[in-house]
């Protein structure tokens, strides 16, 4: 399968490309030659494993350029922890995404990217550098998925004060082949640093650098995966709707792939904080990216969200099919607080910030035939103070956490300066 640039249709790459140069040179992103239609395997999806369903997709994308029973072991390590669908109530289930090892979505694109880059890497000489911004989970998953692969070195970037204490944790505390440097501004600042470092060729003739963002495409394939999982724990697939909590649309543009994939799902809410840039573009036709907000989901605070030009390129830029498909919805910090002690409260569930727009989104839009799923994009323990401060009781996650907590950190700090992270890269 090739990967053409959103920017230009001829510009194209081979997956084991778009892998290692995440961005095409002419600044768009990835995007598949065609999109495979899946629906052969679906009816028998109850009998097989996620290991199965996920091997059968990856498969059309990498297309034999790693040996399918390469592919097979790479997609059992990236799923091999629970995805369950749990409900909240008759017409509400939250998919649980978090049950992974830094306890966030983002576990599942890292293992699948990082193993799919230590595969290739094996028959290559130069050390690779994988340079990622973060806005707190995406650093932790990707320095867990690559920490001590051979031949390949990380450094996460990170807005200083805007992740909570355990994702700083979880970016700081590896060592070996991880580095975390810790930048003075913003995660849109971070991210623009990570883009200028791929486009500066002076830095790029000296070091061999590549991406862990979801704008890898590597990421973005199994992102795929949970959208079946859910419909495998589903015994009514008629008007499913998914609300994503949304920041970099990552998952929200692997929805539309699964759907395009022929996955039987009736529409899609995204769902954001006070970043409402997509939603805004749903409303009034015009996008307009601005300076990112912080907010209680910070994982969310985007303002220019990257995989917007895969949404835009599913629906070749037609605001109204996009429309007729994508219902956008945001929440402000003080009804994120709201939602999570209702939800407590009410349903005895505890939401963490991200989550917890999804679920406000289906009890405010869902119809009364449809049936909704939120993403559950981490868990609680990792927004231990915001949830607090919702409930207004102290929770306990001591003993997740005590391990973590316990390892050393260490942290270069810079400030948002091409230049002097260029240094520093050098
Ligand atoms: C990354 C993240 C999101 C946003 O996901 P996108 O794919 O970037 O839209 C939402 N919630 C949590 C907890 C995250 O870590």
């Amino acid at each position: 399968m090739n990967y053409y640039s959103t920017n230009n249709r001829e510009q194209i790459a081979s997956f084991e490309g778009a892998v290692f140069n995440s961005l095409p040179p002419d600044n768009g992103l990835y995007f598949p030659e065609h999109i495979p239609k899946v629906s052969y395997f679906l009816g028998s999806m109850a009998s097989l494993t996620k290991e199965d369903i996920g091997f059968e997709i990856a498969r059309h994308f990498v297309d034999h350029e790693i040996p399918e029973n390469i592919l097979r072991s790479i997609v059992a390590e990236t799923v091999n922890f629970d995805l369950p669908l749990v409900a909240i109530d008759e017409k509400i289930s939250a998919m649980e995404l978090f049950h992974g090892p830094t306890w966030a979505f983002k576990d599942v694109g890292a293992r699948f990217l990082s193993r799919c880059m230590g595969y290739f890497n094996e028959s290559r000489e130069k050390e690779v550098h994988v340079l990622v911004a973060t806005s707190g989970d995406t650093g932790g998953a990707v320095a867990a998925g690559f920490y001590g692969v051979e031949g390949v070195k990380v450094t996460i970037l990170f807005p200083k004060g805007k992740v909570s204490d355990v994702q700083q944790q979880q970016l700081t505390s590896w060592g070996d082949n991880i580095q975390a440097l810790e930048i003075d501004g913003s995660f849109d600042d971070c991210q623009k640093l990570v883009k200028t470092a791929f486009l500066d060729k002076d830095l790029n003739g000296k070091i061999n650098l590549s991406s862990a963002n979801s704008i890898n495409i590597a990421r973005l394939i199994p992102q795929s995966f949970y959208y079946f999982f859910t419909f495998q724990q589903l015994e009514n697939w008629e008007n499913v709707v998914f609300s994503i909590p949304s920041g970099n649309y990552g998952n929200l543009s692997a929805g539309l792939l699964a759907w395009k994939m022929g996955l039987p799902i009736k529409r899609f809410i995204a769902a954001s904080n006070a970043n409402k840039i997509v939603p805004d573009y749903l409303n009034t036709g015009e996008y307009k990216p601005k300076e990112s907000v912080q907010t209680y989901a910070n994982a969310m605070d985007v303002g220019a969200p990257s995989n917007f030009v895969r949404v835009l390129e599913i629906f070749r830029s037609d605001h109204g099919r996009m429309c007729e498909m994508i219902e956008g919805f945001s929440l402000s910090d003080e009804e994120i607080l709201a939602t999570m002690r209702q939800c407590n409260d009410d349903k005895n569930y505890v939401l963490d910030p991200h989550g917890a727009i999804g679920y406000e989104a289906l009890r405010q839009l869902l119809k009364p035939e449809e049936q909704g799923i939120f993403f559950e994009t981490a868990h609680p323990v990792k927004f231990v103070d915001v949830v607090e401060k919702a409930l207004g009781r102290s929770v306990d996650y001591t003993d997740k956490i005590e391990g973590l907590m316990q390892r050393s950190a260490e942290f270069t700090s810079l400030p948002a300066n091409f230049e002097e992270l260029k240094g520093v890269l050098m």
